[in-house]
């Protein structure tokens, strides 16, 4: 049985309308810190605590849904801290487009919100530190795939037009797509932790059922802030890069550690692929003669062995 049927309670959180100014505010101005933790320990300041753990969801969702989400952060974008530039492909030529069109940089203070982002919005909710409306995790539209918010909004709707990029809920920094190839993730987005879950924990599993229940929401608050043991990307890895939000996970420790071992200086090897990664990752690429595009790819790990 699903275990959101009887659970009245969050099919009320069904109707809270999110203002995104406020949850904006309530994120802003903590800088990341690292954090080893549970989801329900974890410092509720700001979303990005919880990076590890936000990477492998979104990949998870990809393997449901082959390219439902693709990055933006190559665009001319200026990112805010907890922000996820993942859209659907035809939305982000949408954005590509307006941005052409306009000629100057977006500014993107939120886009997709992961459901483990979302959990500690809803905790910090519950436990009475946040008076702003939060949406249970996967019912906000900020789990659809489909929203961004964004400065400057009145400004950008002209440049936006015939792009599918419109304003339709939310308040003024929002706005949806509707154009092609539009899929609400919400679903999609329980989903992917909900099997992420039982492939972590083979011996507790909950339902695969795409619901938000009382079930999920315990297995959510007790995994891991860093991310699970056993990746998505084990099976298939994951091409590493220099990214909005920083690469973080056991996949970028062992790179660390591999450039270390063949004698490339990185000052810590802390799983997070940030610029001293990617600067020693172009300096080995120079010397065996591939392309220095800093992408870590299967050619290039192979080259390190
Ligand atoms: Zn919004």
């Amino acid at each position: 049985m699903s275990d959101s049927i009887n659970n009245t309670s969050y099919q009320l959180d069904d109707l809270v309308v999110e203002r995104c100014v406020e949850i904006h505010e309530f994120e802003e101005g903590s800088p990341r810190a690292s954090f080893n933790g549970l989801v329900e320990d974890a410092p509720r300041t700001n979303t990005s605590v919880v990076n590890g753990l936000s990477q492998q969801l979104i990949y998870q969702i990809n393997l449901i849904v082959p390219n439902a989400l693709v990055s933006f952060d190559d665009l001319d974008v200026k990112l805010g801290d907890a922000a996820y530039p993942f859209v659907p492909p035809t939305a982000k030529l949408g954005l590509q487009k307006a941005i052409e069109r306009r000629g100057v940089t977006l500014v993107v203070n939120s886009a997709y919100r992961t459901l483990a982002q979302q959990m500690l919005l809803f905790n910090a909710k519950k436990r009475g530190e946040n008076p702003n409306p939060v949406a249970a995790p996967g019912k906000s539209n900020h789990q659809s795939g489909l929203a961004v918010d964004i400065e400057d909004r009145e400004g950008w709707l002209p440049f936006l037009q015939g792009t599918g990029w419109e304003r339709l809920g939310g308040d003024p920094p929002h706005i949806d797509y509707r154009g092609q190839g539009a899929r609400d993730l919400r679903q999609e987005t329980i989903l992917a932790f909900q099997q992420l879950w039982n492939k972590n924990h083979p011996n507790e599993k909950i339902y695969e059922d795409g619901d938000w229940g009382p079930k999920t929401e315990s297995a959510l608050n007790r995994s891991p802030a860093t991310g699970f043991n056993i990746a998505p990307w084990d099976d298939k890895p994951r091409i590493l890069r220099l990214s909005k939000p920083l690469m973080e996970g056991a996949d970028v420790l062992k790179l660390q550690k591999k450039l270390q071992a063949a004698g490339f200086a990185i000052s810590a090897a802390d799983g997070v692929f940030g610029p001293g990664t990617d600067k020693a990752v172009k300096e080995f690429q120079k010397q065996k003669n591939l392309t220095a595009d800093g992408l870590v790819g299967s050619r290039t790990l192979e080259l390190m062995a």
